[in-house]
């Protein structure tokens, strides 16, 4: 009965606001140590550049080698993360990993960048920047080196502070992505208020885009008012090649998904990709790494 319901659910709330302190805590700890030992990595997606059908860069996604549960992805924990006082350390410690390996790509001649995910915090209270500028300058990085992604419903405090502070990354040589463009209630402001390179659409809106005219439409209002505005447009979430098609005749600047790779661990970047001296073309010697 719905009586009875009530009460199981008021029973479960109790449980549940007693065992959900804790286990935030146990996993912040756990979390702390991690960062610590080094088992939190970077993973790095291509982005295909379909202008000339070269990667222009690898998103950095970041995965925790847990001990005990194997390879876990970011939606497990980087919460966690992102609202406790691990944030600042992992702000760095993200910033520095991806400027290595940009550095990498540098070192063989490769315009290719790395892209990050940052939050509202990290752009803020400006340790962006100061990330960036540091590790600028510790690897001798030359610009661009970072692509910066901002979630598209990221509530900003301060409009003009996010302006400014992403406006410092741009001149330290980073370009900034809209990230998942069109998957809330979308509002165009922060693509006209930001300092915005790149409208990154989401993949929940790539999904549908062959068999539902009305998303293509949607698509391809998106690509033209991005270019009315001298913004450059990617899509994420590419996993079919009917879907690159459509995105290339509606004049998508660029595609992300698992048709053009999936992310891979370090090792296949240096295996496969930071060899030669020519960027990566499409379609790529390994979409699928092993792990
Ligand atoms: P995102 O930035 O939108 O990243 C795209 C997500 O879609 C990634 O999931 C990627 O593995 C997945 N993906 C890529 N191509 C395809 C495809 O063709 N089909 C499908 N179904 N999925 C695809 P992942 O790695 O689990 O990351 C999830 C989210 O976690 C990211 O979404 C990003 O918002 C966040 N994230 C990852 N790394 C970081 C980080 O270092 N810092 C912060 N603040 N957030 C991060
Ligand atoms: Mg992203
Ligand atoms: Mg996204
Ligand atoms: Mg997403």
């Amino acid at each position: 009965s719905a009586m009875y319901e009530a009460k199981g659910q008021g029973k479960n709330r109790v449980a549940m606001s007693k065992r959900h302190p804790r286990d935030g805590y146990d996993l912040y700890t756990r979390l702390q140590s991690a960062l610590e030992q080094e088992e939190l990595a970077l993973f790095y997606q291509p982005i295909l550049s379909l202008a000339d059908e070269c990667i222009v860069s690898f998103e950095a996604l970041v995965r925790w080698h847990h001990p005990d549960q194997g390879l876990l992805e970011p939606h497990h924990f980087i919460d966690i993360v992102n609202h406790s006082s691990l944030e600042h350390a992992y702000s760095t410690w993200l910033v520095h990993q991806a400027a290595r390996t940009a550095q990498r790509f540098q070192a063989c001649h490769m315009a290719v960048t790395v892209s990050i995910n940052v939050t509202r915090d990290q752009v803020e209270s400006g340790q962006l920047a100061d990330d960036m500028a540091q590790a600028r300058q510790h690897h001798e990085l030359v610009s661009p080196f970072l692509n910066v992604e901002v979630v598209e419903t990221t509530q900003f405090h301060d409009i003009d502070l996010a302006y400014n502070q992403l406006q410092h990354a741009r001149r330290l040589g980073a370009q900034i992505a809209l990230d998942d463009f069109g998957s809330g209630i979308s509002s165009l402001t922060y693509a006209s208020q930001l300092p915005i390179d790149i409208v990154k659409i989401d993949q929940a809106v790539i999904r549908h885009l062959v068999e539902r005219p009305q998303q293509r439409r949607f698509v391809s209002g998106i690509i033209d008012m991005a270019h009315a505005m001298q913004r450059t447009v990617l899509a994420e979430g590419v996993e079919t090649p009917e879907q690159l098609d459509v995105l290339r005749h509606l004049g998508c600047d660029m595609a992300q998904g698992f048709l053009i790779g999936h992310p891979m661990p370090q090792e296949e970047l240096e295996a496969y990709y930071l060899v030669g001296k020519t960027p990566p073309r499409y379609p790529l010697a390994n979409p699928n790494p092993t792990h």
